[in-house]
């Protein structure tokens, strides 16, 4: 740990890292050849060094991993028609965002050359997975390539660099960031006269040095783990919405843009059902203290959203919800001050390595939610023999965050009194100062968040 703080404190004294900007663009932002030119535009007026980060054309991930599908289930029909398909889109991106011939044809041959690679997957006797990594990582190379070309056009300098020469995780997929920090601040170091580093998003080695990616939505943890790698000065996530909004915009109306958050309550909110950023991405940058700009690329002048240690409201500042929740109920056989009931419990678990959302007690049960089931049937079968096992499903998590430590009294009668039409499963109070979730059946969400809103925001 003091080794990478001191790596870190040595490169930004030669470097002079603080002043760089790591600002990363979504999927929608560079979605058309359009916006990719309003994105040169807003990366053009932000002043600095600044390290660009991008999503995949918005489509393009998904596309990927059904020529995957395709190539992996063997349907090379398919799978060349669909990659047909989609080098016809690509060359229609070329055709509009490039004027000059050179460039058309350089950025044409650069599209051929990624999708002849999709295509030599077909037929080789590489694992299934690997060859999915190598098909969807295809996306970012894309995109920044041709944001790049775009840049070069209109004569602005920047420097490409490949994610695979400094973004790497370990065995068990976490990122490895001394080798982050000293790998990227090398290229830096090698490019003084740069202002505009441009990278992907999402895409990394493994640590046996073979494509990886960081998950679906990964490239604002990418982001992050760039602005926390280097301390930059800041991260700025540009998307396609005005900041974090106080409640759910496609549920309730009238919801607003908050000016600023706390890195706990953002973690919360993104954990539990705020789109606007990937739930991990909050956590480089809080280690770090890095503030995470959040800003809509279709409205730069919107103030957007500034997550940075500040003070955190007396009650709620924000709710979220997140769907596909299960809940499991255990009951204990041996009842009252069964010890070590709770560890056998969680053991189940771990051996699935499914992770628990959330867990409520009482003397003689627990219930606890999860929402990947993928091994559900196997969890439940090895639960029973520790208690009886009741399944709940189709649940939403609302998680209200702000502040409910000790001292604020009187958040929680408002919440409640808010919600009293709406039958609650569970109820987590108190396990962070900054959040209170309660379960909920999905068909009452809707009414929750709205009645909620009414009740909590005065
Ligand atoms: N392109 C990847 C995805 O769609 C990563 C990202 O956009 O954040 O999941
Ligand atoms: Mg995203």
């Amino acid at each position: 740990m003091f080794k990478d703080v001191f790596l870190t404190l040595k490169l930004q004294l030669e470097l002079e890292l603080r002043f760089m900007k790591v600002l990363k663009f979504g999927g929608t932002s560079v979605g058309s050849p359009k916006s990719i030119k309003e994105v040169a535009n807003i990366v053009r007026n932000i002043k600095g060094k600044k390290t660009v980060v991008l999503s995949a054309m918005s489509g393009t991930t998904n596309a990927l991993h059904k020529v995957a599908e395709y190539i992996t289930g063997e349907q090379e029909k398919e799978a060349n028609e669909f990659i047909d398909e989609l080098i016809g889109k690509y060359v229609e991106v070329v055709n509009e965002l490039l004027a000059d011939e050179a460039h058309q044809k350089e950025a044409i041959a650069l599209i051929s050359d990624r999708f002849e690679f999709l295509r030599g997957h077909i037929g080789t006797d590489l694992e299934a997975a690997q060859i999915e990594k190598n098909i969807v990582a295809q996306g970012e190379i894309l995109s920044t390539n041709l944001f790049n070309f775009h840049l070069k056009e209109v004569g602005t300098k920047a420097t490409l660099v490949s994610a695979f020469d400094f973004m790497e995780i370990d065995e068990a997929n976490e990122p490895v960031i001394p080798k982050i920090t000293e790998a990227y601040g090398e290229i830096i170091k090698n490019h003084p006269d740069t202002e505009i580093f441009v990278t992907q998003g999402y895409i990394c080695n493994s640590h046996k040095g073979a494509i990886d990616n960081l998950k679906r939505g990964g490239s604002d943890y990418s982001a992050s783990l760039i602005g926390a790698a280097i301390v930059a000065e800041e991260i700025q996530i540009w998307t396609d919405i005005d900041g974090m909004h106080n409640n759910d915009p496609r549920f309730v109306d009238s919801t607003f843009s908050l000016k600023e958050i706390s890195f706990d309550e953002a973690a919360e909110l993104a954990y539990f059902g705020a789109k606007i950023l990937h739930p991990q991405s909050v956590i480089p940058a809080r280690k770090a203290n890095v503030p995470v700009l959040l800003k809509n690329t279709f409205e730069p002048d919107a103030p957007g959203t500034i997550i940075k240690n500040c003070e955190v409201p007396n009650g709620v500042r924000a709710i979220a919800a997140k769907d596909g929740i299960t809940a499991i109920k255990i009951k204990s056989f041996r009842m009252l001050m069964a010890y070590g009931f709770l560890k056998g419990v969680f053991e189940v678990f771990e051996k699935y390595k499914t992770s628990i959302d959330m867990i409520t007690t009482s003397e003689v049960a627990v219930s606890i939610t999860i929402d990947d089931t993928t091994h559900l049937d196997e969890i439940v079968a090895e639960l029973q023999e520790i208690g009886s096992v009741e399944v709940d499903t189709d649940l939403s998590i609302v998680c209200l965050a702000g502040d409910f430590s000790e001292q604020r009294t009187g958040a929680g009668t408002a919440i409640f009194s808010s919600l009293s039409n709406i039958p609650i499963r569970m109820v987590s109070y108190g396990g962070s100062n900054y959040n209170v979730s309660l379960v909920i059946s999905t068909q009452h969400k809707k009414e929750a968040l709205v009645a909620l809103n009414k009740g909590v925001f005065k």
